[in-house]
Order: C-alpha cells, then structure tokens, then sequence
C-alpha cells in the first residue's frame, strides 16, 4: 500500500514551493508533485524586480525558483516529477492518480496556476521575455520611454494598456475586431488617453529581431494586409503585450469543486469547497496574480492543512 502523506501539494511554483517549505517546516509528511519544470509563470520571466527584497542582480524567474526550490527541500518536501490524470478528494484519504503511480494524502493543496494564452504568432516562443511579455506589472519599467504594443481587446488588454501609459511614451492597441469589448467605462478613459492608440481588425502574425524584438507583422483581417511595423531606429526594441485571456489549469477538478470561470472558489483561508482539499495561487478565483501573493497564498494554505490534520 501506497504511503499517505499528510499533504500533497500539486504544483511546483511559487505558491506550490512555499506551501511545500511551510509543510515542511511544520512537520508534515509532504509531497509535491510537478508534471514540467519548476516555477510556472515565473520560469518564462526574464527578470523580477517586484518581489519585496528581490534585489540580487540580474535575478531571473528561474534563479529565483531554483532557491524556493532548494529552500522547500532542506524542510524535507518530497518531489516527484508526474502528470496527474485523475483525483478522488472527497473521501478522508484523498487519492491522486499520475501516468507513474497513485498518491495519497490527508489532506491536498491545488497550486496548479493559470496560464496567460499566447498571442498565437510566429517566432513568439522566441521572443517570449526578450521583448514580448504577458504580464504589465512584471514588465512595464523596461518599457520605460519606448513603444509598447497590446494584444487583445478585453478589460485586461484596455486597463494593462493604461497601466503601460505610466511608462511607455506611446501604447497601440491592437485588437482582431472593431470594438472593443471591455466594460464602456473602461473603454471610455482609454479613449480618453492621448498616449492610447489603436490598430483596428488586425492580428499579429509574425515577430522577429535579433536578440530583442525589434519588429512584427501585422495581418488586417478584413482586407487580409500585411504590414510590418519596425522598432524605432533609435530605441532598436519595443514591447509586445498579449492580453488574451488566460487558461487556468483546473480541468482536472471540473465538476469537484466550486469555480468561477475555471477558476477554483476558496475562502480567505484556502478552502475549498471540499474539506481537507485546498487552493492556492493564480489558480484560485482572485484579484491579483503575483509571485507574492501566490507565495502568501501557499503559506496560508500549509498552515490550514497542518490545522486540518490537527483537528481530524
Ligand atoms: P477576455 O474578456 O476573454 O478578453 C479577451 C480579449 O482578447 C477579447 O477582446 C478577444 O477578442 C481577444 N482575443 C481572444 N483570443 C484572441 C486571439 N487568438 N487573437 C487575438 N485576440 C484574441 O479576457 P480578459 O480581458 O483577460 O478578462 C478575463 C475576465 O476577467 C473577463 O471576465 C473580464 O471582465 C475580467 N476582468 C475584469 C476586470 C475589471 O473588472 N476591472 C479587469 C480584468 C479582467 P474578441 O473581443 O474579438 O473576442
């Protein structure tokens, strides 16, 4: 029979990781278990600068990960590298079944993230972090000055594209219809900002550079144009931002748990719908998506579990 740890935690980026580290240090048999690499959104981040005391030089998402990484083994936090198919939460042992073998725990903390949706074009994986970003908090003051364009047409893509005015010295919209559709009013304070440009009916069907994305092609979809629009000479780069939508990894709970969106319901202490089964980071149902509130989010989640194994 299979050993039933304490915790599971699924998922191994920054919430996974720091629930993993206060599991451990709690004393808690834990497991986490992660399908790719470590990290999530931040192991496609070229630099992080908004994480509070993050001032290591040339810090990237992966150095930082690889230290979570590190900090949540020295508590002893197993690892295992496997694709979960298929879970069975509600029972007092919860069971989790992965192409290499089956796991069970008392208690399991989902961490499994939210993926922003590519722009769809090509050469982006290329680019990705080198000119091209999903995530205007993140990357906003490298922008500082240049030109910044926005995939997408939506509330994120509108306020994103406001949020970019505080730095960028010109943002264009680039949306594949004629109307936006984010909320009227937010509609009406872009069409307000002098610094907001848009390029109707079109999509990006092509980037390219050196190092650094310095130009793109832009296909109109009504009159099927393509026009290349290029860096200007002096700056020699500019930004790409896709707000496009995200994809929430919770397909595998469908059904299980109550979700808004794809995106799991939890309490302000984790909880899901079902005891014992726990939430945390950009999977959950919230207003901000970051390294720290994720993190904030997997402390808060391993304690719950600890009290949950406690009181059970
Ligand atoms: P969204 O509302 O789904 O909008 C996605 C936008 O991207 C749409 O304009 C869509 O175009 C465009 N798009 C989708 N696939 C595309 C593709 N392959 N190529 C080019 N364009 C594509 O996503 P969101 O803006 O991230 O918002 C998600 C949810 O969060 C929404 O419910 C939104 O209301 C909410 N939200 C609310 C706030 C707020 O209230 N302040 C802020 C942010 C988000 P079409 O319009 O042609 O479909």
């Amino acid at each position: 029979m299979s050993k039933i740890y304490d915790v599971i935690i699924l998922g191994a980026g920054p919430a996974g990781l720091t629930a993993g580290l206060y599991a451990g240090r709690s004393r808690l048999s834990t497991l986490i278990i992660e399908k790719g690499q470590d990290g999530g959104q931040i192991a496609i981040t070229d630099e992080i600068e908004n994480y509070p005391g993050q001032m290591v030089e040339g810090e990237s998402g992966p150095s930082l990960i690889a230290r979570m990484t590190e900090q949540a083994k020295k508590f002893g936090a197993e690892r295992c590298s496997d694709t979960i198919k298929s879970v069975e939460l509600t029972g007092e042992v919860k069971k989790l079944v992965g192409v290499k073998g089956e796991y069970l725990a008392k208690s399991v903390i989902i961490a499994t993230g939210a993926f922003p949706k590519p722009i769809g074009c090509e050469n982006e994986g290329k680019f990705t972090g080198k000119g091209i970003s999903f995530c205007a908090t993140c990357d906003a003051a490298f922008f500082e000055d240049f030109e910044v364009y926005v995939v997408g047409g939506g509330d994120s893509a509108v306020e994103e594209a406001m949020y970019l005015t505080k730095f960028a010295r010109k943002v264009t919209i680039i949306h594949r219809r004629d109307q936006l559709r984010a909320a009227k009013s937010i509609q009406e304070k872009a069409f307000a900002n002098p610094k907001i440009h848009f390029l109707w009916d079109s999509v990006v069907v092509k980037v390219d550079g050196d190092e650094l994305l310095s130009s793109m092609t832009v296909k109109n979809v009504k009159t099927g144009e393509l026009t290349t629009i290029t860096a200007d000479e002096d700056d020699g780069l500019f930004g790409l931002f896709g707000f496009i939508g995200y994809n929430p990894n919770s397909q595998l709970f469908d059904g299980m748990l109550d979700m808004e969106n794809g995106y799991i319901k939890t309490d302000d202490n984790m909880h899901t719908s079902i005891p014992g089964v726990f939430a945390a980071g950009d999977i959950r149902v919230k207003s901000l998506r970051q390294v720290v509130t994720a993190a904030a989010d997997g402390a808060i989640a391993a304690m719950q579990a600890e009290h949950f194994i406690s009181n059970t």
